[in-house]
C-alpha cells in the first residue's frame, strides 16, 4: 500500500496544464496515490483519461458538481481561460456519466450534492434542480455499486433528508462526504448511514474542525488536498498539490494523538476500502 492517499483532488483542472505529468510523477514518487474528481462533463472525462494513463495510483470520480447545475461564475483554475466566466448550466446526462463510470479506474460517483452558498435568486428552483440531479447521482451509484463523492455546503439538513429518503438505494457502502463542514449531530446521522469524511489543508490553520475530527472515528476519516485549492500551512496561498497532503496528515496525527505512520496507514487502508481498490 502507498504511504498516503489523496482522496479528493483535481489534477485534471487547467491549473495543472503546464506541468500535470510532473506533478503526478512527484506525487507517485512520494508514495502518494490519488483520486481526481470531476465537476462536469469535461473535467470528468479528463479525470478518467488521466487515470488510464497510469498503471496504478491514479483513480477518477465522475459527476456534476451542484454549482454547475445552474448558471454560475466559473473559476479560471478549473477550465481554460484567463478570467473566470459565467457557465451555462449543465443537465445531468445519465448515460454520459454511466459510460464513463463503467471504467474500472472510476472509484466514485461525484462530486455531487447540494450547495446553497451564494444562491441569490430563484432559490426554490435552484434547490429543486440540485436535489433532482443529486438523486440521479444516487441512482447511478446504486446501479454501478460505486460510492458517492458528496459535496455539501450550507445544506446538511436537506442533504440528510435526501439521503434518508434514498436509503434503500444506499444499502451498500454509501460513500464520502468531501471536506465535512457539518455539525456533530450531522456527523452522527451520516456515520449511522455508513459515510466516510474527508478533511483537507484547512485543518492545518483553522481550529474550527478540531472537535469534529476528534469525534469521528479514525476508521471513517480520509484526507484530501482538493488541489489546486486550499493549500495547507506552510504553503498557504500557493497552488496546492497532492504532496502537500503530508502536512495535513501531520496535523491529523496531532489531533488524533497518534503517530504519522499510524495515521497514514489507517487512512490509506480506509481509502482502499471505500474505493474498492484491491492490492
Ligand atoms: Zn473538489
Amino acid at each position: 500500500m502507498p504511504f498516503l492517499f489523496d482522496s479528493h483532488t483535481h489534477l485534471q483542472f487547467s491549473a495543472f496544464d503546464k506541468d500535470r505529468d510532473e506533478v503526478i510523477k512527484r506525487t507517485l514518487e512520494n508514495d502518494i496515490w490519488l483520486t481526481n474528481v470531476g465537476s462536469q462533463k469535461d473535467t470528468s472525462k479528463n479525470a478518467v483519461e488521466l487515470a488510464n494513463k497510469y498503471p496504478e495510483g491514479v483513480y477518477a470520480a465522475v459527476g456534476l458538481h451542484p454549482i454547475h447545475t445552474n448558471s454560475v461564475y466559473l473559476d479560471p483554475q478549473e477550465i481554460d481561460g484567463e478570467n473566470g466566466f459565467n457557465s451555462r448550466s449543465e443537465d445531468f446526462d445519465y448515460e454520459f456519466y454511466k459510460n464513463l463510470a463503467l471504467n474500472e479506474k472510476v472509484v466514485a460517483i461525484g462530486e455531487c450534492g447540494l450547495d446553497y452558498y451564494r444562491i441569490e435568486n430563484n432559490e426554490l428552483e435552484i434547490k429543486n434542480k440540485q436535489r433532482e440531479i443529486f438523486i440521479n447521482h444516487i441512482k447511478l451509484a446504486d446501479e454501478l455499486k460505486k460510492p458517492l463523492m458528496i459535496h455539501c455546503r450550507q445544506a446538511f439538513p436537506d442533504l440528510i433528508s435526501v439521503l434518508t429518503t434514498s436509503s434503500q438505494l444506499l444499502n451498500f457502502t454509501p460513500g464520502i462526504i468531501h471536506f465535512f463542514t457539518g455539525t456533530i449531530d450531522d456527523a452522527k446521522e451520516l456515520l449511522e448511514m455508513g459515510f466516510y469524511f474527508t478533511f483537507g489543508g484547512l485543518i492545518t490553520y483553522n481550529r474550527q474542525f478540531d472537535e469534529i475530527i476528534k469525534f469521528i472515528p479514525l476508521e471513517k476519516i480520509l484526507l484530501e488536498t482538493d488541489a489546486p485549492y486550499v493549500a495547507p500551512e506552510p504553503y498557504r496561498g500557493r497552488r496546492n498539490e497532492p504532496t502537500y497532503i503530508k502536512e495535513t496528515a501531520q496535523k491529523m496525527a496531532e489531533l488524533k494523538n497518534a503517530s504519522l505512520e499510524e495515521i497514514s496507514g489507517q487512512i490509506t487502508q480506509n481509502a482502499f476500502k471505500i474505493f474498492g481498490i484491491r492490492k
